[in-house]
């Protein structure tokens, strides 16, 4: 089904959809949001157990199809001892990528989701978790849906 991401990408990608990591609820966590993708069915709950404003642990539940798993895994995996400035700084990027393609800095492994560029339909899958975070981090318990940002 995509054709033309990179083959390891793709490899990337169907390890992280087929075993997420940080894949368990978190009952320590300090905050936490949902996100939703009707487009897709994609359903994510995130956590983030934070101290002052580092993230000492991040996790998700949820459902969705792959390209949704494996950001969230890849996210959380990313999000762990990192700030909430240089997670805010990841999304601008990482959404930068997902929409263009194109990198404005360095995106380490998530840079296996440019090819996503490519399948409109699939980039609200890859950047829901991103959404999610945000939420989080915001302090905004409430949910949040791709179909109420304009990405
Ligand atoms: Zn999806």
């Amino acid at each position: 089904m995509f054709d033309d991401l990179n083959d390891l990408y793709q490899q990337v990608i169907l390890d992280h959809c087929k075993k997420p990591r940080n894949f368990h609820e978190m009952p320590q966590a300090t905050c936490s949001a949902q996100g939703h993708n009707p487009l897709c069915g994609d359903q994510l709950k995130l956590f983030l157990a934070m101290d002052g404003d580092t993230i000492k642990d991040a996790s998700f539940v949820g459902s969705g199809c792959c390209i949704s798993k494996a950001s969230a895994s890849l996210l959380t995996a990313f999000a762990k001892g990192k700030t909430k400035a240089d997670v805010e700084k990841m999304f601008t990027q990482v959404h930068d990528m997902v929409m263009t393609g194109k990198f404005t800095g360095d995106v380490g492994k998530l840079a296996v989701f440019a090819g996503v560029h490519k399948y409109p339909a699939r980039v609200k899958c890859a950047i829901l978790a991103w959404h999610a975070v945000m939420g989080a981090l915001k302090g905004d318990a409430g949910s949040v849906t791709t179909e109420s940002e304009q990405i």
